[in-house]
Parts: C-alpha cells; sequence; structure tokens
C-alpha cells in the first residue's frame, strides 16, 4: 500500500524532515483515495509550479502600473496576463484576481456597496448555502440584517415565484445567488430580474460551478448580475484563491476594496498561478473535461438511485449531488457515513439536507462530487463501480471485512488512475 511515486520535495526532505514527512504522507494519500468531495481537485503540476515559484518572495501593493513598491515589473505581467485570460474565459468588462480566497472576494463586494446594517436576501447555509451568504457567526451575519431564501419542500429546488415574493417584502440591498450544494441548475437570469425589480445588487458566487459556467455548460451569471464571484480551485482547477468580476462602473468600488480596503499585498505566486490554470481553461480539452465531470455526477447519481438512495431534488445538474441517508439506512448519520468511507479509501463530506432534523456536524446527508476523480480519468463505468464500493460500505455499517474489501478495490482503481503529476 506504500506510495512509490517520486519524491518532489528533495530540499524539505533534507531540511526539514518533519516537514517532509507530513507532506509525502498527504502525497500518499492523495493518490490511494478516491476523492469525492465536491469542492475539490487536483491541480496540474504547472498549476504547483507557478505557486512553489519566486513570485513568493515580491510586494506588489496596488495594481499593475500603480504599484506601491520597485522592482514589479514581472508582477505587473503575470497579473495583466491572468487578468486578460480571465475576461477571455468569462466575457466579463473588470475583474480582480488579487482575492486571496472565495470569502476574501465576497467580503470585497459586500463592502463596495453595502454598510453595516444593509439587508441582504441570500441561500440558507442549511439548504446548501455559504458561510459568507451570511451564517450567524461569520462576519456577514454580524454586520449585515441577513434575510435567507431556501428550497422548495416539495421539489428541493428554488421557488422564483417565492423568491420574488421574499424580495418584495424585505427589500434587500444586495441578492446573493451560488450555492456550496445545490445540485441543480441556477436561474440567474431570473435572479436577476428579481433584483433589478426590487432594486438591490445581484452578486453571484459562481465558486462551485465557475468550470462550467467558464465552458458554457451552465448558464452564466455575468450578463445578469452586478458582481460575479469565485473560487479559482474548484471546478476551475487552478489554485487555492479567488476573484472578482464586475461591470465597469463598479471596478473602482471592487479594486479599493480589495486593496486597501480588505487586503495588503497579494499573493503574486497564487496570481501565477491562476494566470496557468486560466490559460489551461481556455484550451478546448477543458471542455472535454467539464462535460465529463457532468457526465460522471450524472451516471453516479442513477447509479446510486439504482441501489435504492435518495437524491435531494431527485438527481443532478452539475458535477454534484446530495445523498439522503434516511430512506436506505434510517439509522445512519451523514457523520458515521462519511467515517467508515474514509476508512476505505472514499472521501466525501457530511451534509445537512434541506430540512435536516439532525444537527450540523451529524447530518441526515452526504454530498458528493465527481470534479476530481474526472481529473484522475475515471469515466462513466468505473463510477458505477464507485456507488457500488459506496453501497458496500454503508451496507456493511461499518463491518470491518467488508470495508478492507473495499479498501482494495479503491486501491486497485487509484492504482489504474493515477493523480496527474
Ligand atoms: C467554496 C465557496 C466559497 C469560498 O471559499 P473559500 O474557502 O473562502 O475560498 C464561497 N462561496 C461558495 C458558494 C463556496 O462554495
Amino acid at each position: 500500500m506504500a506510495y512509490n511515486g517520486e519524491n518532489p520535495y528533495p530540499a524539505i526532505q533534507e531540511t526539514d524532515p518533519a516537514v517532509h514527512r507530513i507532506l509525502m504522507a498527504e502525497e500518499e494519500r492523495q493518490a490511494n483515495c478516491l476523492e469525492l468531495i465536491a469542492s475539490e481537485n487536483h491541480v496540474s503540476r504547472a498549476v504547483r509550479e507557478a505557486v512553489g515559484s519566486v513570485m513568493t518572495n515580491k510586494y506588489a501593493e496596488g495594481y499593475p502600473g500603480r504599484r506601491y513598491y520597485g522592482g514589479c515589473r514581472h508582477m505587473d505581467e503575470v497579473e495583466d496576463l491572468a487578468r486578460e485570460r480571465a475576461k477571455q474565459l468569462f466575457g466579463c468588462d473588470h475583474v480582480n484576481v488579487q482575492p486571496h480566497s472565495g470569502s476574501q472576494a465576497n467580503m470585497a463586494v459586500y463592502m463596495a456597496v453595502l454598510e453595516p446594517g444593509d439587508t441582504i436576501l441570500s441561500l440558507d447555509l442549511a439548504h446548501g448555502g455559504h458561510l459568507s451568504h451570511g451564517m450567524k457567526t461569520n462576519f456577514t451575519g454580524r454586520l449585515y440584517t441577513i434575510v435567507h431564501y431556501g428550497v422548495d419542500r416539495n421539489t428541493e429546488t428554488f421557488d422564483m415565484d417565492h423568491i420574488a415574493r421574499l424580495a418584495r417584502e424585505c427589500r434587500p440591498k444586495m441578492i446573493v445567488t451560488g450555492a456550496s450544494a445545490y445540485p441543480r441548475t441556477i436561474d440567474f437570469e431570473a435572479f436577476g430580474r428579481i433584483a433589478r425589480e426590487v432594486g438591490a445588487y445581484h452578486m453571484a458566487d459562481i465558486a462551485h460551478i465557475a468550470g462550467m459556467v467558464a465552458v458554457g455548460l451552465h448558464p452564466s451569471p455575468v450578463p445578469h448580475a452586478d458582481f460575479v464571484t469565485t473560487t479559482t480551485h474548484k471546478t476551475l482547477r487552478g489554485p487555492r484563491s479567488g476573484m472578482i468580476m464586475c461591470k465597469a462602473e463598479l471596478a473602482k468600488a471592487v479594486d479599493s476594496r480589495i486593496f486597501p480596503g480588505t487586503q495588503g499585498g497579494p499573493l503574486m505566486h497564487v496570481i501565477a498561478g491562476k494566470a496557468v490554470a486560466f490559460g489551461e481553461a481556455l484550451r478546448p480539452d477543458f471542455k472535454d473535461y467539464q462535460k465529463q465531470i457532468m457526465t460522471n455526477a450524472a451516471a453516479l447519481a442513477a447509479a446510486l438511485s439504482a441501489h435504492g438512495y435518495r437524491l435531494v431534488s431527485g438527481g443532478t445538474d452539475n458535477h454534484l449531488m446530495l445523498v439522503d441517508l434516511r430512506p436506505a439506512h434510517a439509522d445512519v448519520t451523514g457523520a458515521q457515513a462519511e467515517k467508515w468511507l474514509e476508512q476505505a479509501g472514499i472521501i466525501v463530506n457530511k451534509n445537512m439536507i434541506p430540512f435536516d432534523e439532525r444537527k450540523p456536524m451529524e447530518t441526515s446527508g452526504l454530498r458528493i462530487g465527481t470534479p476530481a476523480v474526472t481529473t484522475r480519468g475515471l469515466g462513466t463505468s468505473e463510477i458505477i463501480m464507485v456507488a457500488e464500493m459506496i453501497h458496500d460500505v454503508l451496507g456493511g455499517r461499518g463491518d470491518e471485512m467488508t470495508i478492507a474489501k473495499v479498501r482494495q478495490r479503491v486501491l486497485d482503481m487509484c492504482k489504474k488512475f493515477p493523480v496527474p503529476h
């Protein structure tokens, strides 16, 4: 079961054996486990080279052509390249590639046009929303008045008429769309109409679906939103980071809220990684990759349904699904399922399902996504085997023999489909 890959960290091995041991263990874990966490991916060697490059040494506060430090010529070049490629990918007027993360991107947008106390209408965390969309203990929940919309109890999808009524009632200053755990297509155009009707800004957070949006496999919010924020490390398969797109007239407000509003020096090595990842996303094979993610997700959803699992909303249109464990295994919580699957080398996360009666640390559901396993080359026939393995583990209720058997099958599959290096 040992990972016999190369040693990518010879300098760390020499100077810091303690850290080296940890890095090699993580290399092995990623190589030998199937990663089904919907927000994760395996970046290319090229992206890793950029993030590990000399660009980490440089302070470059400000923006290309307007820096507060000398020596920024090559910083300007790489940031301009990242910006140009992002604009080409998403067709937006203006882009800021400096946000350190998705949450930082959202923070800067809120601060660009909202005052503390203003009302934000956003998706309930328990129905698939994100912490930075108004969780009580997040800065958003502390600074702003939050009103949540959720999914319809019967369809488990957005009821646009209901959301429109809610918007007319609460008159938000901003409507936030986008989600962390919503398996269906989001009608950004309809959300944009509601926002215009009630005079609210519309921020679309496409952190999860950015890769599909970039290649036209999910409708783009760019024509229908004032701001579009995203992470770059999920389906977009770039370095761990964030980005903001907006209309030209909002560019100045956004840029000044990133720097100096909420951040200091940009992470130029990560911006170089974003430039590389956007270059990869502009190539034709990236669309094939996104298509395969969705084909695999649909196949996994169908196979799990055939094994008797209930999927929230009945299936998936994108890269992820929410499994309601209750009909198949009434006594198994999401937390237990996550633990047993991890012992078998299948990595998923427990997740609340809409109207869940269990607590967030227990849950009745699992969130499962296909971006990372698709990167390592799994196709629908392997995905059907993965569904079978998941069913075996959960049906075995933590039985050690069953887990050991599945662990071996996972290892065989991982060997056949190595993480690209
Ligand atoms: C992942 C995610 C983010 C931000 O993530 P960070 O961990 O801060 O980079 C923001 N919004 C949504 C909807 C997400 O799923």
